[in-house]
């Protein structure tokens, strides 16, 4: 079988697609004054998908992430799910949601084949959390999150990004949470993008800073664990939750790196940082095009770089992260 292997014997399983770019959310990292649309809505239909998952899955691809924008506002969001967990060769499907949906949704999303969701929660604290996401519904996505294990999730993880003077007191608060229930929390450091610099250059934390603090009070960091990609997953005796750490400015991040990702555009892009994609639409509606497809894909690949050299300033052509998936 063909494979994903770049030339830095980097093997790509691990596909993330985004579906919309649109969100409902104002995230002050992300979309600060709300999405605004810069083309015309055309998003991937549900044949393109179904073709574009296919032709990954035969390369190798074995876990899906729908990501976006806010994947939940596509209306045939449990059509997809459905679709890409029927995908002959495809392991897992997940995704990435701020959680506005997921009370009401989770059940149906787990009947479609949803085997994982990660919700975005950057504060315990209810008037922080509205403070950086706009929205004054802490409560309600919390509930989601119930939701989610109550209608049997196993996976359900916590995305938080790390934000100087915003949520950085809030470790204790996090800990205290995950004591006793079986979630892991990851915290992402803040990252640059062009639209963000001045809000980065003030609230940006590094990761290394939690994870001392963690390994000083008994916590112990999992070893070999490639499934989860960059994260340094952290475990403690007392607790039944997990603290992942995502730091992309930390050396060596992207030798580890498993993933590619595709626009709500049908663009594959090879990092989230620094290109502008190679475009995979004209491909995408006829099953026929799947060789050629393929073919596309692995030249693409040829192409991917060692690094995304955020170290040295490069912030790429990503505005932020909704455009292409964070
Ligand atoms: N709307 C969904 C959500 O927020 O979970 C999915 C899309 S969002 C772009 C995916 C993840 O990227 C979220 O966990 C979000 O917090 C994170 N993210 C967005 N912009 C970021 C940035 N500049 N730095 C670090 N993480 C970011
Ligand atoms: Fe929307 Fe997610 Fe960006 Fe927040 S991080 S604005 S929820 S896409």
């Amino acid at each position: 079988m063909q494979q994903l292997i770049d030339n830095f014997d980097r093997k790509f399983e691990y596909l993330r697609l985004s579906i919309t770019d649109e969100c409902n959310f104002k995230c002050n990292y992300c979309l600060p004054d709300g999405y605004q649309r810069t083309h015309q809505k055309q998003f991937l239909s549900q044949i393109e998908i179904k073709n574009l998952v296919n032709a990954f899955a035969e390369l190798g691809t074995k876990k899906v992430r729908i990501t976006g924008g806010e994947p939940s506002l596509r209306k045939d969001f449990s059509a997809i799910i459905s679709t890409i967990s029927k995908t002959k060769g495809i392991q897992k499907v997940a995704t990435t949601s701020n959680g506005f949906s997921l009370q009401k949704q989770a059940k149906d999303w787990f009947d479609a084949g949803l085997d994982a969701i990660n919700v975005s929660v950057d504060s315990l604290d209810p008037k922080m959390f509205h403070l950086i996401t706009g929205k004054n519904i802490f409560d309600k996505v919390m509930q989601g999150v119930s939701a989610a294990v109550a209608v049997g999730f196993t996976q359900v993880k916590i995305n938080s990004v790390l934000m100087k003077g915003l949520n950085d007191t809030n470790l204790n608060l996090y800990l205290a949470w995950i004591q006793d229930k079986p979630i892991q929390l990851r915290f992402i450091e803040l990252m640059q993008t062009e639209d963000n610099l001045e809000f980065f250059n003030k609230h940006h934390l590094s990761g290394e800073l939690i994870k001392q603090n963690l390994l000083k009070n008994g916590w112990t960091q999992k070893m070999g664990l490639c499934h989860d990609g960059p994260a340094q997953v952290f475990t403690h005796s007392d607790y039944q939750g997990e603290i992942g750490l995502i730091m992309p400015y930390s050396k060596d991040f992207c030798k580890s790196c498993n993933r590619l990702r595709v626009s709500s555009l049908g663009r594959l892009h090879l990092c989230l940082f620094g290109e502008e994609g190679v475009d995979l639409r004209d491909l995408l509606s006829s099953a026929d095009d799947k060789e050629a497809l393929k073919a596309r894909i692995l030249t693409a690949l040829s192409n991917k770089k060692e690094s995304h050299y955020l170290q040295q300033g490069n912030v790429g052509g990503t505005p932020h992260l909704a455009s292409i998936g964070g």
